[in-house]
C-alpha cells in the first residue's frame, strides 16, 4: 500500500482483518489515499463496490501459513478457493456493466474494464520438486489428498488456472505471481512462518524449535524486494497473462538459519530440534528444497533483490523490537 501510494496511486483495501491489522494501514489512511473496506472477499456486493472503477486488481486476500492450513485445513481451503471464485465472478459482472472493450462495447468477462488483474499464488505450487531452481514452466509435484498441507497449492493452482483460462477465453489481462517465502516487518509469528517465529523465540530465550533435522532448505526475500517487483510486473505490457516466480535465490538451510538468528540477537537460546511427526503428525510433509528460478522476472523486468539475508534477519528483528510484537507458537 505505502508503494502504491508512494507510486502516486489511489488505492481501495478490501481485507477482514482476520490476520491483518488496521494499525498497519495508518499511514497510508492518513494520506487520504487510501480507502479501507473491511469486508470478506467472499461478499459479492462489497467487493464489487471495491473492484469498481479501479484499473488494477490485486488479488492476496487468502488464508496463508502451514500452520494455519494443517490446523485449520478446510476453512483455509474454502477461503482460498472461494476468494479465487469470488474474484472472477465480480469482475466479470463489474466489467459487463461497465467496462470497455476495444471496439468500445462491454467487455467480455470484464477484459476491458482493468488493465491488470495481479493473482497472488505460491511457490508451494511446486510442491515436492527438489529441482535445483524451480522454473514457472515446471510439472508440479503435489502430495496425496489425504494430506491437509496440499490443500493450500491444490487452492492456489486452481487460482491460476481460472486466472489465465479466464485470460485465454475472455481477453482479461491477468499476471500470476508464485511468491518464496516472503519475510519482513509487521509479519506475525502466529502463523508458523519460520523467520519471524525463530526470532521472536530468541528474543524470549526460548529454544529455537528447528522442525526434523534442520537441512531443508529455503530462499527468503524482503517484502519490499517483492512489492516493487510486483509493481514494475503489473505495470509491464509483456508480463499479461504470464506466471512469474518472485523471491530470492539465496539458499540456507533451516538449521543455518536458527544458527543466524541466535548469533544476531546475542540470545542464550540453544536449538531444540522437533521430529516432524510431533508437529504434522501422522501427515509428515515437508519440501526439502525450495529455490527459485529468477531468469523470467530477471528478463523482463531487471529483477534484482536488494536485501540480503542479513538485512532481513536485521529488518525482522528491528521491526519486532519496535512492535513489541507477541510471541506465537
Ligand atoms: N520450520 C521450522 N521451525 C518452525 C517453523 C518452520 O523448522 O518453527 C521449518 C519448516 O518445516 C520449513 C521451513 O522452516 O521447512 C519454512 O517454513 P515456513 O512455514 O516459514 O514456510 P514454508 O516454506 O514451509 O511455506
Amino acid at each position: 500500500m505505502e508503494a502504491l501510494v508512494a507510486r502516486g496511486h489511489e488505492v481501495r483495501v478490501l481485507d477482514d482483518l482476520s490476520t491483518g491489522r488496521r494499525e498497519n494501514l495508518a499511514s497510508v489512511l492518513a494520506s487520504g489515499r487510501v480507502e479501507l473496506i473491511v469486508a470478506q472477499v467472499q461478499d459479492q456486493e462489497r467487493l464489487r463496490a471495491a473492484i469498481e472503477g479501479c484499473r488494477t486488481i490485486y488479488h492476496l486476500a487468502a488464508s496463508v501459513g502451514v500452520g494455519a492450513v494443517t490446523q485449520h485445513p478446510l476453512e483455509c481451503l474454502k477461503n482460498n478457493a472461494d476468494g479465487f471464485q469470488s474474484l472472477f465472478h465480480a469482475i466479470e459482472a463489474v466489467g459487463s456493466q461497465g467496462g470497455r472493450s476495444a471496439s468500445g462495447g462491454p467487455a467480455a468477462g470484464g477484459s476491458g474494464a482493468f488493465d491488470r488483474v495481479v493473482v497472488f499464488s505460491s511457490s508451494e505450487v511446486y510442491g515436492k520438486s527438489t529441482a535445483p531452481a524451480l522454473r514457472e514452466d515446471d510439472d508440479l509435484h503435489l502430495g496425496p489428498t489425504h494430506v491437509p498441507r496440499w490443500s493450500y497449492a491444490a487452492a492456489k493452482a486452481f487460482g491460476e488456472f481460472l486466472a489465465l483460462t479466464t485470460h485465454r477465453e475472455q481477453g482479461l489481462p491477468v499476471t500470476i505471481i508464485r511468491c518464496f517465502n516472503t519475510v519482513g516487518p509487521r509479519q506475525l509469528p502466529t502463523y508458523g512462518m519460520v523467520l519471524p517465529r525463530f526470532v521472536a523465540q530468541a528474543r524470549r530465550g526460548e529454544p529455537l524449535t528447528v522442525y526434523g533435522d534442520g537441512a531443508q532448505t529455503r530462499c527468503f526475500s524482503f517484502v519490499e524486494d517483492v512489492v516493487n517487483g510486483v509493481l514494475d510486473l503489473a505495470a509491464h505490457p509483456g508480463a499479461d497473462g504470464q506466471v512469474f516466480n518472485i523471491g530470492s535465490d539465496e539458499e540456507t538451510s533451516v538449521l543455518s538459519l536458527a544458527e543466524r538468528v541466535i548469533a544476531l540477537t546475542g540470545s542464550s537460546s540453544d536449538i531444540r530440534f522437533i521430529p516432524y511427526s510431533d508437529v504434522y503428525g501422522g501427515d509428515v510433509a515437508d519440501i526439502q528444497r525450495r529455490v527459485p528460478d529468477l531468469s523470467r522476472i530477471r528478463g523482463l523486468i531487471g529483477y534484482a533483490p536488494r536485501t540480503r539475508l542479513d538485512g532481513i534477519l536485521r529488518a525482522t528483528l528491528e521491526t519486532q523490537i519496535a512492535a513489541d510484537l507477541p510471541v506465537g507458537r
